[in-house]
């Protein structure tokens, strides 16, 4: 089976190319690279010792696209392909909603055109707001509180919606938790550009002496230690969780709905001991103010996964914290030679 990896250069999509790669699909990568480097393709190429097909090409130029689906049988798509960094969706909305709103419509078109009617989605547990409680599962209340998340709930919507106009499509939404971690070899993983957003990139880079402290956003939630709790998920199970939702697809009469995350809450604090206790260096952090828009607690239930897939996470906190550890002091500045 031939599967169709947009965004698959990203972070997300190049430790998820391994796994289908070992599992004996054919990959074709699509990506932009407007938030990645094709080093992480030479890299994943050398992991599992052959070469990847890679097409540098937008999702919102059918063109791009349709050369693709001209050339290569596609069976199914696996979609990565989008903006995911909530305070730049808040000061360009316009730029979020055309990347990934846009872009899904004109890349399901295209699939529809060559009748390639099966895919898995992107989504995030931000599509559930603040909570009312937790752990969080498929049927909780949807809501958005930023462009970024509005993207992915319309994204869902109009999936669904087009499931409904023809139920010959085979749809898989995955709702993310929090990833971190990296592949084993460490020679991938998440290098984001500039500042990091998100907690465990910046408490490497911390710990690595590229930033001098961690803030830590509130201590002052309803929670154990006062700082905010998430459900952190290893890259490579998220990754595993994409196989697992391929076996399935083509079995589907309904939209699948199905959150990835371990049932497991830690807190910011929980997070920097275990990092320093992994990496065996001091992150130094101070508390500031709490982040506008950030939810107290967020962790998923995640026993449809399981009852559904047979996917369940396997790596622990400790791991999670280890192979950050060992691909941020292996690549200080990422994929690049220097900052
Ligand atoms: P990433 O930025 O590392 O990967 C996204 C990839 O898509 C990048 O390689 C980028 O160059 C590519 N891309 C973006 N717009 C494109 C376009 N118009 N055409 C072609 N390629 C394009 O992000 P990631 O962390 O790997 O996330 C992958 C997906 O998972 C995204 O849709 C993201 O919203 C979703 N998600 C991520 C998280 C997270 O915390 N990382 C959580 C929940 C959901
Ligand atoms: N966080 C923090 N300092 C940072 C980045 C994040 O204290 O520099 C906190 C944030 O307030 C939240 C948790 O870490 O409680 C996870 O934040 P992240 O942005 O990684 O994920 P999200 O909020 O999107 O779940």
């Amino acid at each position: 089976m031939t599967i169709l990896v947009t965004g698959g250069a990203g972070y997300i999509g190049s430790h998820t190319t391994i796994l289908l790669i070992e599992a004996g699909y054919d990959v074709i990568i699509f990506d932009n690279f407007s938030n990645a480097s094709k080093e992480s393709i030479k890299r994943v190429e050398k992991i599992v010792g052959q070469n990847i097909t890679l097409i540098e090409g937008d999702i919102r130029n059918k063109t791009d696209l349709e050369k693709v689906f001209e050339n290569y049988s596609i069976d199914a798509v696996i979609h990565f392909a989008g903006l995911k960094a909530v305070g730049e969706s808040v000061e360009k909305p316009l730029t979020y909603y055309d990347n990934n709103i846009y872009g899904t419509i004109v890349l399901c078109e295209t699939m529809a055109k060559y009748n390639c009617k099966s895919i898995v989605f992107s989504s995030s547990a931000t599509v559930y707001g603040d909570p009312h409680t937790t752990p969080i599962k498929e049927d909780f209340p949807l809501s958005a509180t930023n462009p970024y998340g509005r993207s992915k709930l319309f994204i869902e919507e109009m999936l669904r919606d087009l499931h409904l106009s023809d139920n010959t499509w085979n749809i898989v939404l995955l709702r993310y938790f929090n990833p971190v971690g990296a592949h084993s070899s460490a020679t991938i993983g998440e290098a984001p550009q500039g500042i990091p957003n998100n907690l465990m990139p910046f408490i490497a880079q911390t710990a690595v002496g590229k930033r001098a402290c961690l803030s830590v956003f509130g201590d002052d939630y309803d929670t154990h230690d006062g700082t905010g709790v998430r459900d952190y998920i290893h890259v490579m199970d998220l990754a595993d969780g994409h196989v697992k939702a391929l076996n399935i697809i083509k079995k589907l009469s309904e939209v699948m709905t199905i959150n990835l995350g371990t049932g497991v809450g830690y807190s910011v604090l929980d997070m920097v001991k275990a990092f320093e206790k992994a990496s065996k260096k001091e992150v130094p952090y101070c508390i500031a103010p709490r982040r506008a828009g950030d939810i107290a607690k967020c962790f998923a239930d995640p026993t449809y996964a399981k009852e559904i897939l047979g996917w369940e996470a396997q790596k622990g906190l400790e791991q999670m914290c280890e192979d950050s550890w060992r691909w941020q002091s292996n690549n200080p500045n990422g994929y690049k030679e220097e900052d």
